[in-house]
């Protein structure tokens, strides 16, 4: 009998730092023995850049264009610890929908059967979050991930992208939707933006799984066209990496989150509007007493 593989999928808003953490959650998993496949699902096409030395891959919907048979070593690429990557690509741009074309990868790799194949502990889906179509909620909706994270900074349009999709779950929740497992808090340096991310996840009735800070280490790594874990091994970053990809592989229950409304939204950021003005006249002040 086949074990279960664990298929997760990480979500937020472009730019916010998805391809980045999947791929070092990704490769530190591999350094800790387990087979991960890493499924890119962004029209862009670089999720797995930094698992495979900066080097782009061919993609699956691509491949798809130029014949109808394929095979799948021609859409399954090893990275970094033996990490399997496979980039869905997407639909030349303003044709078809995204989402269709992320159904039709995974299709394409069922029927070749690479899952059961690669004896994989964990599929982990790397999901652009900030449009609102339910093209992108296909990984959620049709029950190909069983527990979603989503990447977030203490930015408004990040919050606001990962408030989105947790109404996009909790529609989904009661037919077999995948459930959420918990906040990826990125780019945390200020205490300020720990205080924002947290209040947010204690509103939605979710929790932050992992606070990764802005780390220079990051982007030498991105430069040198590899993930964190590869790079910089020894480092901070790479420990609180390490940290969360254990913390996801320990993870067993997901919960349906309580989104807030778009005017509750906006009256909580108004809230921390008017804190931060405070902290910072008080930072002003605190400035001037030294003088
Ligand atoms: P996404 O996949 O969400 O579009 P990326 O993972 O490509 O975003 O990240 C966008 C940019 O932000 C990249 O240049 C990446 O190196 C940088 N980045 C992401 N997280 C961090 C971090 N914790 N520290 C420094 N740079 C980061
Ligand atoms: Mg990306």
């Amino acid at each position: 009998m086949s074990k279960e593989i664990k298929q997760i999928a990480i979500y937020g808003k472009g730019g916010i730092g998805k391809s980045t953490t999947t791929s070092n959650i990704s490769a530190a998993l591999a350094k800790e023995g387990y087979k991960v496949m890493q499924f890119g699902c962004d029209p862009k096409s670089d999720s797995t850049n930094t698992l495979r030395g900066g080097k782009y891959i061919p993609t699956v919907l691509d491949t798809l264009r130029e014949k109808n048979k394929i095979k799948a070593e021609e859409v399954i690429f090893e990275g970094f610890g033996g990490v399997y990557c496979v980039e869905a690509g997407g639909p030349a741009p303003g044709v078809g929908c995204a989402g269709r074309g992320i159904i039709t990868a995974v299709e394409l790799l069922k029927q070749l059967k690479v899952f059961e194949e690669l004896d994989l502990d964990f599929v982990i889906y790397d999901v652009l979050g900030d449009v609102v179509c339910g093209g992108f909620a296909i990984p959620i909706r049709e029950g190909i991930a069983k527990h979603v994270f989503t990447v977030s900074s203490a930015d408004f349009m990040a919050v606001y992208a990962a408030n989105n999709l947790f109404k996009g779950i909790q529609k989904y929740s009661n037919n077999g939707g995948a459930l959420l497992g918990g906040i990826i808090a990125n780019s945390i340096n200020a205490p300020y933006a720990k205080d924002i991310i947290d209040d947010f996840a204690d509103k939605t009735h979710t929790q932050v799984v992992q606070y990764i800070p802005r780390s220079v280490t990051v982007t030498q790594s991105e430069l040198m066209g590899k993930t964190t874990i590869e790079a910089a091994p020894q480092s901070e970053q790479a420990r609180v990496y390490t940290s969360l990809a254990i913390k996801i592989a320990e993870h067993i229950e997901s919960k349906v989150p309580s989104p807030l409304e778009i005017r509750e939204l906006r009256e909580w950021a108004a809230v921390w509007a008017n804190q931060l003005l405070a902290l910072e006249t008080g930072e002003v002040r605190s400035v001037a007493a030294n003088i």
